[in-house]
């Protein structure tokens, strides 16, 4: 089912949704499900599933040269939606990113996502590999996010890449896009940014998912700056907790997001990372209650393998 079907079907009442890592090489699917099984007990709607892409590294060799090595830490994005769906009988979306792929690569895992049965996508940029500064697409990919929204809007109406497929069948996919309430980090101003996310949504995207907010007075102001632009599809929360001291420091720098000064000097005064968690939790109790109280179309929780926080939250919101 896809996700503007299930906010449909709810009739104002506020889902949630969870966001899960891949886990890493080497794991089995097994240690997915212990993240997952507690949390099954608040019957999310669908589960998000995350998309890593190669990083490159450098292995010193006998002769003292180095070779270059790709890797991906987390292969398995398709496999881990199709089973969850397997397993849960749970709607997944998977994530899928223009960088890395070339369009005809995207355009196979489309069509391995539809034969699986999958109905939604979260159509993403990405970001640059870890030794690269800038983002740059694979020769024969997409440059921005709203490329990819093109390439499954288009498939969706039998439209292939291939151009010898003339009588090509339809995928019906659910478009899912991201959206920044405190701006994405390259965008020049919070306008122009506003005016990519409307392209995106012009080109076919059906809802948006933001990025993580710790004051939400941030999201309703974006979600009302939308509503004035004529953006009127679902603008669906991301809620993310603060589990440790070390990420006042890193959120900001990794994901381009402000801690209010309150939830920063609680943080602060913690003498340990238990301490923080606990703060973390009381103040993503608070966004919840708050996001359930304005009527947010589904709560969006990323995991991001820190399951019990999420835990503690919903068990003290349901
Ligand atoms: P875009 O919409 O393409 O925007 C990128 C930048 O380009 C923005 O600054 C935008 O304003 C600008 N822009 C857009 N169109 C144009 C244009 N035509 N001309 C000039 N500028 C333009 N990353 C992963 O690698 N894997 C994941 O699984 C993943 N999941 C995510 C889930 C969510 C909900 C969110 C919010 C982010 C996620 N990301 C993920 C991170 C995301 O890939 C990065 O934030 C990336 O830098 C931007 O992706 P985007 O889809 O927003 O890009």
């Amino acid at each position: 089912m896809k996700v503007t079907e299930h906010i449909q079907a709810a009739k104002g009442k506020t889902l949630f949704s969870f966001e899960i890592l891949p886990p890493v090489k080497g794991k089995t699917i097994d240690s997915l499900f212990t993240v997952l099984d507690p949390l099954m007990e608040f019957n999310p709607s669908f589960i998000n599933v995350t998309y890593h892409r190669s990083e490159q590294i450098y292995k010193k060799k006998v002769d003292g040269t180095f070779d270059r090595i790709d890797i991906r830490k987390r292969p398995g994005t398709v496999g881990i939606c199709a089973a969850i769906m397997n397993h849960y009988k749970v709607d997944a979306v998977p994530h899928l990113i223009c960088g890395g792929f070339s369009k005809d690569e995207t355009e196979n895992a489309l069509i391995d996502l539809n034969f699986l049965g999958i109905d939604n996508v979260l159509a993403l940029r990405g970001d640059s590999p870890k030794n690269e500064k800038y983002f740059s697409p694979d020769p024969n990919g997409h440059h921005y996010a709203i490329d990819l929204v093109k390439q499954i809007e288009k498939l969706n109406r039998g439209i292939y890449v291939e151009e010898e497929i003339s009588d090509g069948g339809k995928t019906d996919f659910c478009i899912g896009v991201a959206g920044y309430p405190e701006k994405h980090f390259e965008s020049p101003n919070p306008d122009l940014d506003l005016l990519h996310l409307k392209n995106k949504i012009e080109a076919g995207a059906d809802y948006v998912t933001t990025q993580m907010f710790f004051d939400n007075t941030k999201y309703h102001e974006y979600v009302k700056k939308c509503r004035d632009l004529n953006i009127n599809v679902p603008i669906i929360p991301g809620l993310k907790p603060v589990t440790s001291k070390r990420q006042l420091s890193v959120l900001p720098s990794m994901f381009h997001v402000d801690l209010p000064t309150d939830l920063a000097t609680e943080i602060m005064k913690c003498k340990t990372d238990k301490d923080a968690d606990k703060v973390g939790e009381d103040w993503l109790v608070e966004q919840a209650k708050d996001l359930l109280k304005s009527g947010a179309p589904v709560i969006h929780f990323y995991t991001l393998g820190k399951p019990q926080v999420v835990y503690n939250v919903m068990k003290r919101i349901m």
